[in-house]
């Protein structure tokens, strides 16, 4: 019922599920997990997984995941790896709507930070471990700007079922995620280089050694990524909004976001799909330069992706490396670039790319409404506010920005923001062109003496 597809339609090539790929072994493009529905026990309607919410003692009906198996169902059920991940939260946000100049109630927020490992990751963790114990794998890999290997390091602490393996750049990586892989027990091995390299590598690592590799190639991860969609609709009483924004890094949450809305509407089970905006950040740019500069589309796969290696060579050649204070999505080589080309095709989407500036602005903005979120995470919001200046979304348009991951997970940012002189600022966080803390909540310094802190309080509050 399930398989493994080719995502160019001129190769089309397909394999079995308990085949261990990355790629098309004909053709080299991606890989999709397909499914033949007509064998499938889908319901009839959405409406219809409400009745999971009875069985909550049932770990697969808990599952923000796995509750929806009959939408990715790759696995019999006595496979399913399961630690509790996707118990969250679509929380509207009049805060955020003001900010971005949209209507009172008309803003949500999909807050995937609470997952067990702190971001949304857990969502795919979750399918590719499942995948992983189908073809009996002792150790996985992945390259990571922070979070996969957090959530990696999770599964295989909690599970044991596998040991962790993984690479981290040189570069930006905060300590609220490297702290987490650590103290998991998983192996970590940092090269010189930044996440673009060390991608290549684990790569190469992997196929060398046999090791299960869990980044977003991995099309058995993006499954689980797609009930990040479901949930929303879930939340939102199975009404399609009309916006979803997401932070672009590796480009496999908007891909899997598009291919959760395409099947469902194949399926009849929604009637029409919402529009997506994916935005990168300025100093990792690759998509919007490709989609909205150089005009690469998918054409139903058919396009002609030569503009794209073009790119990488310019990258190459001025040696122009990915650099944004949102570290989770700075990454110049999106791997899934091309699955992502094609969810813009399906859902009408857009490209955007914002400033550091503007990111943490929008950051303190999440934050002061409460819940909060990483930087990378406050690109769909800053994003949002872009697209409602430019009148391209509608001031009474439903939004879903998707917070991708949890606030705790990088707090040097956070409190370099509310903290920081301006002139050490971009020295303290490492990145340039951040030029004021416009939200800044800075702490008040009083003597150690009664009344003038009592005097403080009574001034400031
Ligand atoms: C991984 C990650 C992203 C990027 O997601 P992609 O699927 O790689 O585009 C964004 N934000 C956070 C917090 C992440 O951990
Ligand atoms: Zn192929």
């Amino acid at each position: 019922m399930a398989f493994q597809q080719c995502i160019d339609p001129r190769c089309a090539a397909t394999y079995a599920v308990g085949e261990v790929l990355v790629d098309c072994p004909r053709c080299g493009n991606l890989l999709d997990v397909a499914y033949d529905w007509s064998r499938a026990a889908v319901p009839q309607s959405l409406r219809s997984f409400e009745k999971k919410w009875t069985q909550r003692r049932d770990p697969h009906a808990l599952s923000g995941v796995w509750r929806f198996h009959e939408l990715l169902p790759f696995a019999p059920p006595d496979a399913i790896v399961t630690v509790g991940e996707g118990q969250t939260l679509l929380q509207p946000s009049d805060t955020v709507a003001r900010y971005i100049g949209s209507q009172p109630g008309c803003v949500y927020l999909q807050y995937e930070g609470m997952n067990p490992s702190g971001s949304f990751k857990d969502n795919g963790m979750s399918a590719a471990f499942t995948h992983a114990r189908c073809v009996g794998a002792r150790r996985a890999a992945c390259a990571s700007t922070g979070n996969t290997s957090a959530s990696l390091a999770l599964y295989c602490a909690v599970t044991r079922l596998m040991r962790a393996v993984i690479f981290i750049g040189s570069g930006k990586i905060s300590y609220g995620k490297l702290s987490q892989a650590l103290e998991y027990g998983a192996l970590t091995v940092q090269i010189t280089g930044d996440f673009d390299d060390a991608m290549a590598r684990v790569k190469e690592v992997t196929s060398e050694l046999g090791i299960y590799l869990v980044n977003s190639v991995n099309p058995f991860r993006l499954e689980g990524q797609k009930t990040i969609m479901y949930r929303v609709l879930e939340a939102l009483n199975w009404e399609v909004p009309d916006w979803i924004v997401v932070p672009g890094g590796n480009l496999g949450n908007s891909s899997s976001f598009g291919k959760a809305f395409y099947e469902l509407k194949q399926l009849g089970l929604i009637d029409r799909i919402p529009r997506l905006a994916v935005i990168n950040a300025d100093g990792a740019d690759t998509l919007y330069e490709l989609y909205e500069n150089r005009g690469v589309r998918w054409e139903q796969g058919l396009a002609d992706l030569a503009p794209v290696c073009q790119y990488y060579d310019e990258l190459d050649a001025k040696k122009r490396k990915a650099s944004t204070i949102a570290s989770a999505i700075e990454i110049n080589r999106p791997v899934n670039l091309n699955k992502c080309l094609r969810a813009l095709e399906w859902c009408e989407g857009v490209v955007r790319r914002v400033s550091d500036q503007e990111i943490l602005d929008a950051k303190a903005q999440v934050g002061a409404g409460g819940i909060g979120c990483e930087p990378a995470s406050a690109a769909s919001v800053a994003g949002a506010r872009l697209l409602r200046q430019e009148g391209e979304i509608a001031a009474g348009d439903r939004v879903v920005c998707i917070l991708t991951g949890h606030q705790l997970k990088d707090p040097t940012a956070t409190v370099a923001y509310h903290t920081t002189d301006q002139a050490e600022f971009n020295q303290v966080l490492g990145v340039r062109g951040v030029r004021r803390a416009s939200f800044a909540n800075r702490a008040v310094a009083v003597p150690n003496d009664l009344s003038e802190i009592i005097k403080a309080i009574q001034l400031y509050s």
